[in-house]
C-alpha cells in the first residue's frame, strides 16, 4: 500500500504526552469542533479527521469524504508508455484540474471494442463490510461477444496463511519447530519435500489465538512476505533465515545458490552413464537419500563391478541409505564436513587398491576425489578434469534456488455475500466451473472440500497488493468473473452491475469509502487472461 504517515490510529492507541495528559481534559466543544467521518471499511470503526488516514493507512477523510486512498489497478494486456499515471475517478474526494474539473483520463478512450482488454482487479478497489451490500465493483463486460461480469472486492482475511517453500538442502530446524518473527512465533516448520523445506505462517491461531503482540507481528510479516518485501525470520534449535518472494533464501547470513536436482539416489541415477568408466565408485552425499553407485540398480545395469564400501547409515534398498549423518549444514544438508565419515570401511578382498572414488554433494558445491593406497585408505587426490565436468553438470542441472510465498485464505460468507445473496451458490458455481477466481488477477487455485480457499502465488500478483486491518486481519484482492447470466442465476447483486465504461470514469459505485483513483498495470506474462478462464479447481 502507499505510505501514508498521518494517522488518527486506532482510538485509543495514540500515546499522548503526559504534560498534554495533565493539564486537562479536552473541552466539549474542542471535540465537536473537529469534523471527522467514521469508516465502517473494517471493524475497527475509526474516526478519522480531516486530511488524516485511519489505523490501517488505507481508508482517509478527504474534505469530509471517506476514500479508499490507494487506487484500484486494473490491468491490461499491454500497457502504454503513460502507465503509471493514476487517473482520478469523477467523484468526490478525487483530486481534480484547476478549474474544478476532474482530469481527463487519456489512457481510454471509452472504446468497448478493448473491453475484453481491461480486467478490474481488486488491488485497492475498497471492501464489502460489514457485508449487508454489493461487491465495490460489479462490472459488465462483453468478452467474444458474451455477456461477462467481475465481482471485484478487497477481502478481509482473519482465516489465511502463507505457505513457504525454501529452496535449499541446508538444515532449516526439525519438523514442527516454531518459527519466529521479532521474537514471536508466527508459524512452524512443515514437510520438506525434494530440495525444499515447507514452512506455514500465519494462520488464525497466531492472528488472533495469542497476545495481541503476536497477532500484530503475524501481521506485519505476512503483509511483508505478501508484498514481497523479505523478512528474517529464526527457527527454534534452527536457522536463521531471510525470507523474500522470488529471490534466494539466506540461510544463517548465507545466500542459498542451488536447489538440488534430485535426492543422492536419483543424482547417482540421471549421472551413473557418466560415471561409469571415469571412477570405480560415486558417493553423493546427501541427508535424505545417500546413494552409492556400484549398489544402486543403475550401477548394476550398467555392469559396474561391487567396489566393497559400507557405508553408516540405514540401508533402504540395494544403493540407497538414510540417515548417514544428522541433518546440518554440512555436505548435502548432512552436518558433516568430511564425507570419508560416513564410510564404514571396505571390504577385504572386493575393494582393491588403486580405486577410483567420487564423493558429492547432491548440488555439487562438494565434491572431492579420492584413490584407495594399498592399506585400503581413501586418499584424496586432484580430481581429474573428465570427473569435474560431471560434477559440474550435477551443479547445472540444480535450479536457483527461490523462496516460494503463496497466500493461502479462505474466502469466508460474508466476502461471499458481496457477490451473491444466496452465497452458498457462489461456492456451488465455482466447484461447478463456472466462475473464475482470480487474486489482483493472478489464477487462484481452489481447493477442494468445502467453502471456498483459495491459493496463490504472491509473485503472479501486482505489486504491493496486501494491506492490513489491525482486528487483525489482512486485507487482499480477489475478483470473481462468470458470464452474466450465470451471475443472475446464482442469486448475484444483478441491479449493482455497471458496465466497465462507468467503472474506469467514476469507479466502485458506492459514495462512502471508494477508491478515488486508477492506476494500470500490465498482466503477469505467467497469468492467463482472467476473463473467459475456467478457474484452477483441486
Ligand atoms: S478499514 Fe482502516 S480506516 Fe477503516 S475502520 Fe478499519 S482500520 Fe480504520
Amino acid at each position: 500500500m502507499t505510505e501514508h504517515t498521518k494517522t488518527d490510529g486506532l482510538p485509543g492507541m495514540d500515546v499522548m504526552p503526559m504534560d498534554a495528559v495533565a493539564t486537562r481534559a479536552p473541552l466539549r466543544n474542542d471535540k465537536v469542533s473537529v469534523p471527522k467521518v467514521e469508516c465502517n471499511a473494517c471493524p475497527v470503526l475509526c474516526q478519522i479527521s480531516e486530511g488524516r488516514t485511519g489505523a490501517c493507512d488505507r481508508y482517509a477523510n478527504r474534505a469530509g469524504t471517506l476514500v479508499r486512498v490507494d487506487p484500484v489497478v486494473l490491468l491490461r494486456r499491454a500497457v502504454e508508455s503513460n502507465a503509471t499515471a493514476l487517473v482520478p475517478f469523477a467523484r468526490p474526494g478525487a483530486e481534480t484540474t484547476a478549474n474544478g474539473a476532474p482530469p481527463a483520463a487519456p489512457d481510454w478512450d471509452g472504446d468497448l471494442l478493448l473491453a475484453d482488454e481491461v480486467f478490474v482487479t481488486g488491488v485497492g478497489s475498497s471492501t464489502t463490510y460489514p457485508d449487508y451490500k454489493p461487491a465495490p465493483f460489479i462490472v459488465g463486460s462483453k468478452v467474444r461477444g458474451v455477456d461477462m461480469v467481475t465481482v471485484v472486492t478487497e477481502g478481509i482475511f482473519s482465516y489465511c496463511s502463507l505457505k513457504i517453500k525454501i529452496d535449499t538442502d541446508r538444515f532449516l530446524g526439525a519438523e514442527q519447530a516454531n518459527v519466529r518473527y521479532k521474537g514471536e512465533v508466527v508459524g512452524h516448520v512443515t514437510t520438506a519435500e525434494y530440495g525444499s523445506q515447507m514452512l506455514s505462517l500465519g494462520g488464525v491461531h497466531h492472528l488472533t489465538g495469542g497476545s495481541k503482540k503476536e497477532g500484530r507481528l503475524t501481521l506485519e510479516l505476512m503483509q511483508l512476505l505478501g508484498n514481497k518485501k523479505p523478512a528474517e525470520c529464526l527457527i527454534d534449535g534452527g536457522a536463521g533465515i531471510v525470507i523474500q518472494a522470488g529471490k534466494a533464501p539466506i540461510v544463517n547470513g548465507v545466500e542459498e545458490q542451488r536447489m538440488r536436482v534430485g535426492c543422492g539416489s536419483a543424482a547417482v541415477g540421471i549421472f551413473a552413464r557418466q560415471f561409469a568408466g571415469v571412477a570405480d565408485e560415486v558417493v553423493v552425499v546427501d541427508d535424505h537419500i545417500t546413494g552409492v553407485l556400484t549398489q544402486h540398480q543403475a550401477g548394476r545395469c550398467l555392469d559396474m563391478a561391487p567396489s566393497g564400501i559400507e557405508m553408516r547409515g540405514r540401508k533402504s534398498t540395494p544403493g540407497r541409505y538414510f540417515q548417514v549423518a544428522n541433518p546440518g549444514n554440512g555436505w548435502g544438508g548432512t552436518d558433516i564436513d568430511d564425507p570419508l565419515s560416513i564410510i564404514e570401511g571396505w571390504e577385504a578382498g572386493v575393494a582393491r587398491p588403486g580405486l577410483r572414488l567420487l564423493m558429492t554433494s547432491t548440488t555439487g558445491e562438494h565434491a572431492q576425489w579420492y584413490v584407495l593406497d594399498n592399506a585400503l585408505q581413501a586418499i584424496e587426490q586432484p580430481m581429474p578434469e573428465e570427473v569435474r565436468r560431471i560434477v559440474e553438470r550435477i551443479g547445472e542441472n540444480c535450479e536457483p534456488s527461490l523462496c516460494t510465498v503463496l497466500f493461502l485464505g479462505g474466502a469466508g460468507g460474508s466476502l461471499r455475500a458481496g457477490v451473491s445473496e444466496n452465497p452458498v451458490l457462489l461456492t456451488r458455481a465455482i466447484k461447478n466451473a463456472l466462475v473464475n477466481v482470480t487474486c489482483g488477477g493472478a489464477p487462484a487455485y481452489v481447493w477442494p472440500g468445502g467453502g471456498i480457499t483459495v491459493m496463490v502465488d504472491v509473485m503472479r500478483m501486482p505489486d504491493n497488493s496486501f494491506g492490513t486491518v489491525p482486528t487483525p486481519a489482512i486485507v487482499a484482492p480477489i475478483e470473481f468473473s462468470m458470464r452474466l447470466d450465470d451471475y443472475a442465476a446464482l442469486g448475484g447483486h444483478t441491479a449493482s452491475v455497471f458496465p466497465l465504461e462507468q467503472a474506469l470514469s467514476r469507479g466502485a459505485w458506492q459514495d462512502d469509502g471508494a477508491p478515488i483513483a486508477r492506476q494500470w498495470q500490465t498482466i503477469d506474462a505467467a497469468n492467463p487472461w482472467p476473463l473467459a478462464q475456467p478457474p484452477m479447481l483441486g
